[in-house]
């Protein structure tokens, strides 16, 4: 059977405008059915991710970056609760990005998100990422196009350096239509407890659009190698979403075969230690 990553990566060359937002390739069924996969697929993911952690702590070099990227209300904050909810936090570093400070500004645009690596054995999850430098930097036209196009290239260097140091990098693209995130947002309003969420600049970016998706497309040209390539992710519907990404990251763990360590414990004289005490 086809894994979902086949069926979702999208190779350089891919077209954004032939993948469907409302597309759910590959789910166990509609949407209730789908929520007991995500439930299913969770609790096998939060073992292979505490044995991730293990391998870790044992002197193992392997991690996991999830990055995550997608236009306003794609999903990415129901992604973080919904699927990685499910897995020990303690095993999670999450950074969300967001516009850079003053002293971020004063580094090259990879330096913050270096800082923000998960360490060996840790999943790390990317609320937005370095993709930002080259989506809402060069939409908005905050940098040259040389220094644009010199990003691209510097990002799949960085890209292909995490991975041969031992992380596997899962990129997920949150793919809604407009129509999706008029919805979400009509939503957000008609909601009380939805409205710390609002925010108006959001409605310029909308107007953007097209030059978002012009850039998510050359992201996805430049930067979807075969080290690390990219996932288009139909995100029309939440619990499709939700279950995909939570499946793409559950192929890639089994894939990496997370080991327990093995400290070579005197199990016998422990015991027998154990025993013989006198604390009782
Ligand atoms: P939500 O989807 O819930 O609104 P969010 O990810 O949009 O969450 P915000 O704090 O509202 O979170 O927005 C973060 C903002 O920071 C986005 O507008 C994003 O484009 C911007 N941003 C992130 N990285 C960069 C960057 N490198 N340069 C400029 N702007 C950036
Ligand atoms: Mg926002």
């Amino acid at each position: 059977m086809k894994s979902l990553r086949d069926l979702l990566v999208a190779p350089s060359g891919t077209k954004l405008t032939d993948r469907d937002p409302e597309a759910s390739p590959l789910a166990p069924g509609s949407k209730d059915k789908t929520l007991r996969g995500l439930a299913k697929d969770g609790a096998e993911l939060a073992a292979l991710q505490e044995c991730l952690y293990a391998e870790g702590k044992g002197g193992g070099t392997r991690s996991v970056l999830l990055v995550l990227q997608g236009m306003d209300a794609s999903g990415k904050d129901g992604v973080v609760k919904h699927v990685i909810g499910q897995v020990n936090p303690a095993g999670v570093r999450l950074t969300s990005f967001g516009k850079p400070t003053k002293s971020e500004l004063a580094h090259d645009f990879l330096w913050r998100i270096n800082r923000a690596l998960p360490p060996a054995g840790y999943l790390g999850i990317f609320n937005r990422s370095h993709y930002e430098d080259v989506l809402v930097v060069k939409v908005h036209k905050w940098a040259p196009a040389r220094e644009i196009t010199r990003r691209y290239r510097a990002i799949n260097e960085w890209e292909a350096g995490l991975v041969t140091s031992g992380t596997t990098v899962v990129k997920c693209l949150l793919h809604m239509s407009p129509e999706q995130q008029r919805r979400r947002l009509e939503a957000r309003l008609d909601d009380p407890t939805k409205h710390w969420k609002w925010n108006t600049d959001d409605l310029d970016e909308r107007l953007l659009w097209p030059d978002y998706m012009a850039a998510y497309q050359a992201a996805l040209d430049k930067c979807s190698t075969d080290v690390a390539p990219w996932f288009v992710v139909p995100s029309d519907r939440k619990w499709y979403r939700n279950w995909a990404i939570g499946r793409l990251l559950l192929e890639t763990m089994r894939e990496m075969k997370p080991q327990w360590p093995d400290p070579g414990l005197d199990v016998p004289a422990l015991k027998a230690r154990l025993e013989s005490d006198g604390v009782r």
